[in-house]
């Protein structure tokens, strides 16, 4: 579901959230069957063997698997300013344990640091026809944000994950935009792609 600052609606799905997602669907196939098999006590017994999975569920790292303790660990980070496929972590649900926090203080520098640069972007569209001062060989692959809800938050998205691709651009041209209709449940909506060129200015 593509949510305020961006996911991709289409496709890139958190792996640890279809895990549980998947989890929660299998649980109530069983609610049902249990149901149907031996009435209302068999949903109780399921009702509970549902709290008690999510209950053990939260005690474990995201990251090692390890038995985590509610006071020494804390919720994985996000890094909603990066598409999908390049961040750090394939999920964002879950908790991580004391031995897993400095890697992943080494990732939330790095993406404060890009946040940092990202700042200080240039943009160009790519219907802009005039110079642009970029230096000589500077520009990279082309880059594509998720598609998110709000044409200013795929741009601020391809621009953060730009810089924290490029520790030596500072710069996007070419910048294009993609659009197409989502909905969620009875709700439509505009999802927004933007794509462009990571490069260098020459000042
Ligand atoms: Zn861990």
């Amino acid at each position: 579901m593509a949510q305020e600052y961006g996911f991709d609606a289409s496709g890139a799905q958190p792996k640890g959230a279809a895990k549980v997602l998947g989890a929660i669907f299998l649980w109530i196939v069983l609610a049902v069957f249990a149901g149907g098999l031996f009435g209302p006590s068999g949903l109780v017994f399921v009702i509970i063997a549902i709290a008690i999975s999510i209950f053990i569920g939260n005690k474990k790292c995201a990251l090692c698997g390890c038995g985590v303790n509610k006071d020494t660990s804390r919720d994985i980070p996000d890094f909603e300013g990066l598409t999908w496929s390049l961040r750090p972590y394939p999920t964002s649900v879950g908790r991580i344990c004391e031995k897993c926090d400095p890697e992943v203080k080494k990732h939330e520098q790095a993406y404060d640091e890009a946040m940092k640069r990202a700042a200080e972007y240039e943009t160009w569209p790519e219907t802009y026809k005039g110079r642009i001062p970029v230096s000589n060989g500077s520009e990279k692959e082309p880059l594509k944000s998720d598609w998110i809800k709000g044409k200013e938050n795929a741009k601020n998205q391809l621009i953060i994950t730009a810089a924290y691709m490029h520790s030596d651009c500072n710069a996007i041209i070419k910048l294009r935009f993609t659009q197409q209709q989502e909905s969620s449940g009875n709700y439509n909506y505009t999802a927004w792609q933007a794509i462009g060129i990571p490069c260098k200015l020459a000042l």
